[in-house]
This record gives C-alpha cells, sequence and structure tokens, in this order.
C-alpha cells in the first residue's frame, strides 16, 4: 500500500515510521516545491501532483492550510481521506466555527469580522476582553491579537485591517475570552465503515501560544463529554482518519476551541504510551484497515523540543525516556523533536518529569520547569 502525504514536515515522517510494520509506504508531497520527497530523508523522488496522485493508492494530509486547486485534484482521484471539506474547515474558522454550531458542540462565543463595523459589533456582541484570530493561516498562537481593553481597539484595528486587505479571502474571527482553568485535547480516529476509537484525554500546557508539554490524563466524565463531541463532529464531516479536537475546560465543562483533521502534537504521547499511535491508526482508517486499541498502556507525557538540537545524552539513561528528533535544521522556536517519557506506577511519571527538570534547561523548557517547582511545593 502506498500512501502520499499532502505536506512532508515531521508528522508525514511519523507516519512513515508507524506505517513500515505494516507494510504502508509513505512519500511526501512539499506543496511549496512540488517535489515529492522520501519523508525520512527528504530526497526528492519525483515531481509534480499529478504524478504523485497517479503513482498513489491513498491520499492524505498532515497540515490543513492547502490550496483548494491541490485540494481539488486530490479529491477527484477519488482516493483523498479525510475529504477536501474536512482540511478546508480546518484550515478556516468561519467554516470550522459553523460546523461546530452546525453539530451542536459548545464552543465560544464569536463574530467574523471583514471591516471595522464588523469590529464595533462584534465588541458589542461578543464583548471584552475578546480574542481575534484571523480566519486562514494562523497556528502555533500566530495571527491573533488580545482586546483587552476598548481604548486599544484603533489600534488593533489597525493590523487586522493590513491583514484582512492582505488577501481577498482573509477575515478575523473574534471570539469571547474564555476564562478556562486548563486545556485540554482528545486526539481520535473514525474509520471508514464508521467505528469510532479515541485515546485518553491530553492536558495541554503552552509556552507563549505553542504546546509545550501534554500529558494524557484520567477523567472519566470529560472523557464522555469529549468522546460526545468528538463523535458529533467526526460524523458531520463523515470524517475518515485521525481528527483531534482541542477543549477549554471551564470548571468541569468542556467548550471547543478549534479542532485538526489530521494527527496532532497533543497525540504524539501515544507512541509510547498507547497500545497502538496516532500515526499507525491514520494510516489504518485511511487505508480502510481495522483501528488499533487506543488503550492506554502506561502514564505518559510528552514535551515539545522547541528551537534546540541538542538534549544531554543522560535523558536517553531515564528508564522510559524516548527522544523522537524530526531532522529538522535548528531555528528558534521551531518544532525540532519531542520527548516522550513515561511511568510505571503511581506517581512515577511525575518523578521522571521532576528529573528531566534537572537535566533539561530552563529557558528552553519552561513547562517542565514549571511543572517540578508546583510538584515539589
Ligand atoms: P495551535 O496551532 O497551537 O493549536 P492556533 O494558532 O491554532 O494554535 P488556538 O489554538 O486557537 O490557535 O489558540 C492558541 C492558544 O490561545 C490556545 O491554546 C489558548 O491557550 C489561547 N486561546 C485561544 N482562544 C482563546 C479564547 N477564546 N479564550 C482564551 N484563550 C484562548
Ligand atoms: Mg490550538
Amino acid at each position: 500500500m502506498h500512501v502520499l502525504v499532502l505536506g512532508a514536515g515531521q508528522l508525514a515522517r511519523m507516519m512513515s515510521l508507524a506505517g513500515a510494520p505494516l507494510n504502508i509506504e509513505i512519500s511526501a508531497y512539499d506543496v511549496g516545491s512540488e517535489n515529492i520527497v522520501h519523508p525520512l530523508t527528504q530526497h526528492v523522488v519525483g515531481h509534480g501532483l499529478s504524478n504523485a496522485i497517479e503513482r498513489a493508492d491513498v491520499i492524505t494530509a498532515e497540515f490543513e492550510h492547502i490550496p483548494q486547486d491541490i485540494l481539488t485534484l486530490c479529491e477527484q482521484s477519488g482516493k483523498f481521506y479525510p475529504s477536501a471539506e474536512a482540511i478546508k474547515t480546518g484550515g478556516d474558522r468561519r467554516i470550522e466555527k459553523a460546523l461546530l454550531d452546525k453539530a451542536g458542540v459548545r464552543n465560544a462565543n464569536y463574530h467574523v469580522i471583514e471591516s471595522r463595523e464588523d469590529f464595533d459589533r462584534a465588541i458589542e456582541k461578543v464583548g471584552i476582553p475578546m480574542v481575534l484570530k484571523s480566519a486562514l493561516g494562523g497556528y502555533d498562537g500566530k495571527g491573533q491579537w488580545r482586546l483587552k481593553d476598548a481604548a486599544q481597539a484603533d489600534c488593533i484595528w489597525q493590523e487586522m485591517a493590513q491583514c484582512i486587505q492582505a488577501s481577498e479571502t482573509q477575515a478575523i474571527v473574534a471570539e469571547e475570552f474564555v476564562p478556562f482553568g486548563r486545556e485540554v485535547s482528545l486526539v481520535g480516529a473514525r474509520g471508514k465503515d464508521g467505528s469510532v476509537a479515541v485515546y485518553p484525554l491530553a492536558e495541554n500546557v503552552h509556552t507563549q501560544g505553542v504546546l509545550s508539554l501534554s500529558t494524557a490524563i484520567s477523567d472519566p466524565e470529560l472523557q464522555d463529554q469529549a468522546q460526545a463531541m468528538f463523535s458529533a463532529v467526526a460524523e458531520s464531516l463523515d470524517y475518515v482518519g485521525v481528527l483531534a479536537l482541542e477543549f477549554f475546560d471551564v470548571d468541569g465543562t468542556l467548550l471547543v476551541n478549534e479542532i485538526a483533521p489530521r494527527v496532532h502534537n497533543s497525540g504524539h504521547w501515544t507512541q509510547q504510551g498507547a497500545e497502538t499511535c496516532q500515526f499507525e491508526n491514520h494510516l489504518r482508517a485511511v487505508c480502510g484497515l481495522p483501528l488499533g486499541s487506543t488503550k492506554l498502556v502506561r502514564e505518559t507525557a510528552m514535551i515539545n523540543i522547541l528551537g534546540e538540537d541538542t538534549l544531554p545524552q543522560a535523558l536517553l539513561a531515564i528508564e522510559g525516556c524516548h527522544i523522537h528528533w524530526y531532522g529538522k535544521e535548528k531555528r528558534a522556536g521551531r518544532k525540532m523533536g519531542h520527548i516522550n517519557v513515561c511511568g510505571d506506577y503511581s506517581g512515577e511519571l511525575q518523578r521522571k518529569l521532576c528529573e528531566l527538570a534537572t537535566l533539561l534547561d530552563s529557558d528552553a523548557f519552561p513547562a517542565v520547569h514549571e511543572f517540578a517547582q508546583n510538584f515539589e511545593s
């Protein structure tokens, strides 16, 4: 089986690693250069989308900001999963919000802004404080503004107007500020036969808008809520593949923040902590194979390696600690890899995170240090 992934980053790389034992071969299409590359070595193995489509048995995507003409060609081939609609929904906050409403899934109050009048209306309807997000192209907290005081409105409007004018299809989605206690996410898979398998929820810590620490948690009540919303979204998209939902937890009630129609950073812990990892389950789903068990096999946390290309070797001496590098060139803040760390008995994972804090630089891994400080005090 040959699967083509749109996008040639770390997610395609990890799909390739997970697919090999099942004889699923991955090639990656770099949307920018139009090259077909090997997802591990990045060696160019071909060129052009039609060539790539022709060679593939199945086509999927590792990101949602994909030009419409590419999605259309892939969809026309009849090989594309989840679907052009699902990818567009994840890539455009207007469509995403409309879908959540249609599926009856709780989400933050919002208003779409295309003009200054719309902005004034949003301030009335959504209220202050407010979070403003570009409808297209945002990721890792980029393309966002916070309006905390009406006096900032003119200044923020100037920046937003520039963003809107930069593209004909751009707009801003204004959202009420949600006073959440924590953020959690649910990653799960839906098969071609409609079967659904979700992983345990992960609790997520962000540092400067970027995911830094993600820990699988057990909370049956929240899990039920999340699972119901997952099914509602997946069914309304007739989704096939791995899908992620990000939530705000407000005193035990979940609101969906956003969805990602793909394998997700907050699901990387499944490589060590679940019976079947998210990458394998995504491939199983899009290839029409039975889904694998999503059972937690041991408590696991994932730490993102941001902007660093070396780590102390002593990390590998910690039992249950695994490093996953993405083979990328170092850039400030860039996702370079992740660490998965596991514990076998109650309290062991927490103790290992504290041990990691003694080895990891506090500027590069503030979330781990903060965890250790809170745990030890
Ligand atoms: P990513 O790609 O990392 O998921 P993103 O750029 O798509 O991020 P969001 O997930 O929408 O953006 O927002 C980034 C972070 O900003 C959230 O994880 C949350 O911490 C905060 N945030 C977003 N929306 C709100 C809101 N309405 N109220 C309060 N905080 C918010
Ligand atoms: Mg997000």
